[in-house]
């Protein structure tokens, strides 16, 4: 029996994949399992069309088989198997994928999820084995043939025994080396986890025996162990479902087994658009804060899936920064993948995805701020400092997206309020936003500063939060009304006729120039202030830069 050659340069491009194309070698059970279900699809596909097939889903499945001893993992399928030409074809030209081609013939609509498009994939597995071994029976044949090759330098052929249509992957596992673990692969907890991580959702059963322990019956202290045939995978993702086949436990328990969370969420949010880029998905807003969150640690993103396959567990462009703290995936049929498919190629698709999402946070957020104030203020105290922060990086660019997002404690209300509260109960006469920015309320509260403006009746906002002034300068103001400072040196309050002040400067400059010299260049300048009632002395600012932000930069290490 002659080996027959790669073709097409493919023993440098075999060398150069499997060295190069995957950054985790873990990837080539997804792949491979990639592969069965695509192939099982197939015969999905072929008893739709064809009256003589019938497709019963429990004989189909795929299962991974473990052999320690002999340094062997299986992968078996119940799929469509291969023919001779179809092993010597789709297995001996890199590139070439049977499963483009199947899709491209059968033109495949709406329900068929084939995965398999660039050809590559099923040669990952000589990232972990020294040699494979593909046995196969085609569907309507009476013939199995076996495919064997160490890799690099071609494969043979041959007919073999197997009773059943499907097919049979059979990986010789590499050596351990000094730097590299093999052995992993062999191991049925770890499989259990790439299967889980990879996988869990593909449409057929993905089945392992499993060891299991139990109580040796008639004793109730000696155990012993015993193997069972277990489904790996969750098939079903959750969220194909429909939503109202969903309970609020599902979505929650879904959360902590994906582990966004030891909290529960305050909200899910599950989309299912069929728009011009079609995908589904699940998002959570927390309610606790990660305890890296706030650190440089934390990254951002959610889950990317094509297809219900996982390409990348955190993908940064679907969540804005201000946004960060969602969690949740993304699952969509029509993201173009690069050969690895650990990227993406193009990300027209992605950015209309994430522009979407975005939107959709935002109303939800708007949503609860209305119909459920407690929870939101709840959310707000983890995350309104992200939101904020938002506002502030971006130059204000986001202002139309946070501002109605927006908190801050209220002089009047003593509590929360909204931007568009306070605008609402603007009495007629009021110009301007008015803030008081200190370390805390109770300060605040006695700031001499503010005296003027609460007499006025006007409400002040209390920023707490060093963000707070950096934030609203970037705004510059919300619905035409400006924010001012209650420091700053103008207030915009007309002095009414009777509280005109008789003393001029004229009259105390001898006073003013004593405490000028005093103070020296702390100070720029003294003057009578008409702004205080019942305090003798307060400091105001001019500019863009407050006295309070003027603390928290000369905080800040330059
Ligand atoms: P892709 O999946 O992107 O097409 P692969 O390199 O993973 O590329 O696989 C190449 C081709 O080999 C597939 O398109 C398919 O035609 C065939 N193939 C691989 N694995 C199987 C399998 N388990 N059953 C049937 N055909 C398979
Ligand atoms: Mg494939």
């Amino acid at each position: 029996m002659s080996k027959i050659e790669f073709k097409a340069e493919s023993k440098r491009l075999l060398e150069m994949m499997i060295n190069s194309i995957y950054t985790h070698r873990e990837v080539f059970l997804r792949e491979l399992i990639s592969n069965a279900s695509d192939a099982i699809d197939k015969i999905y596909y072929k008893a739709l069309t064809d009256e003589s097939l019938t497709f019963n889903k429990d004989d189909y499945y795929i299962k991974v088989i473990p052999d320690k001893q002999n340094r062997l993992l299986k992968i078996i399928d119940t799929g469509i198997g291969m023919t001779k030409e179809e092993l010597e074809q789709n297995l001996g030209t890199i590139a070439k994928s049977g499963s483009l081609a199947f899709k491209n013939e059968t033109d495949l609509k709406d329900g068929f999820e084939i995965i398999g498009q660039f050809g590559v994939g099923f040669y990952s597995a000589f990232m972990v084995a020294d040699v494979v071994t593909v046995k196969s029976k085609a569907l309507g044949s009476d013939e199995a043939y076996k495919w064997e090759s160490e890799g690099a330098d071609g494969f043979t052929i041959e007919p073999c025994e197997k009773d059943t249509v499907g097919t049979e992957i059979i990986l010789k596992i590499k050596e351990n080396t000094e730097e590299e673990n093999f052995d992993e692969y062999l191991d049925e907890y770890r499989l259990k986890t790439i299967i889980k991580k990879y996988s869990d959702f593909i449409r057929y059963p993905i089945k392992m025996d499993v060891t299991e322990r139990r109580l040796k019956e008639g004793t109730d202290n000696e155990y012993e162990t015993y193997t069972v045939e277990k489904v790996i995978n969750s098939m079903v993702p959750i969220w194909r479902k429909n939503k109202n086949e969903l309970t609020q436990e599902d979505y929650e328990n879904f959360y902590s087994e994906k582990h966004y969370g030891f909290d529960k969420p305050i909200k899910y949010i599950h989309i299912s658009i069929d728009g011009a880029v079609r995908y589904n998905a699940i998002l959570y807003i927390p309610e606790k804060i990660p305890f890296d969150y706030y650190t440089k640690e934390f990254e951002k993103g959610l889950e990317l899936y094509s297809n219900g396959v996982l390409i990348m567990s955190k993908c940064p462009d679907l969540l804005p920064d201000y946004f960060s703290f969602v969690k949740g995936l993304v699952d969509s049929e029509d993201l173009s993948l690069n050969i690895s498919r650990e990227m993406l190629q193009h990300d027209r698709q992605l950015k209309l995805i994430a522009k979407n999402i975005n939107k959709k946070i935002k109303s939800e957020l708007v949503n609860l701020l209305k119909n459920d104030r407690e929870k939101y203020e709840k959310f707000y105290e983890s995350f309104g400092r992200q939101l904020k922060y938002g506002v502030y990086s971006d130059f204000g660019m986001n202002k139309e997206v946070l501002q109605d997002l927006l908190l801050f404690y209220s002089s009047k209300e003593k509590k929360l309020v909204t931007l568009d509260e306070y605008v609402s109960r603007m009495p007629e006469d009021q110009k301007y936003i008015y803030y008081a920015a200190g370390e805390s309320i109770e300060r605040l509260e006695k700031l001499p500063q503010t005296e003027l403006v609460a007499e006025r009746g006007y409400e002040i906002l209390y920023f707490t939060d060093e963000i707070d002034e950096f934030a609203i300068k970037m705004m510059m103001s919300y619905k035409d009304k400006e924010f001012k400072s209650v420091s700053s040196g103008d207030l915009g309050i007309e002095a009414d006729e009777n509280e005109k002040d008789i003393r001029s400067e004229e009259e105390n400059k001898e006073l003013f120039d004593f405490m000028k010299n005093i103070l020296k260049d702390k100070v720029k300048d003294v003057r009578i202030s008409k702004r205080l009632k019942t305090h003798p002395v307060c400091l105001s600012s001019e500019g863009q830069v407050s006295i309070e932000m003027e603390k928290v930069l000369s905080m800040m290490p330059n």
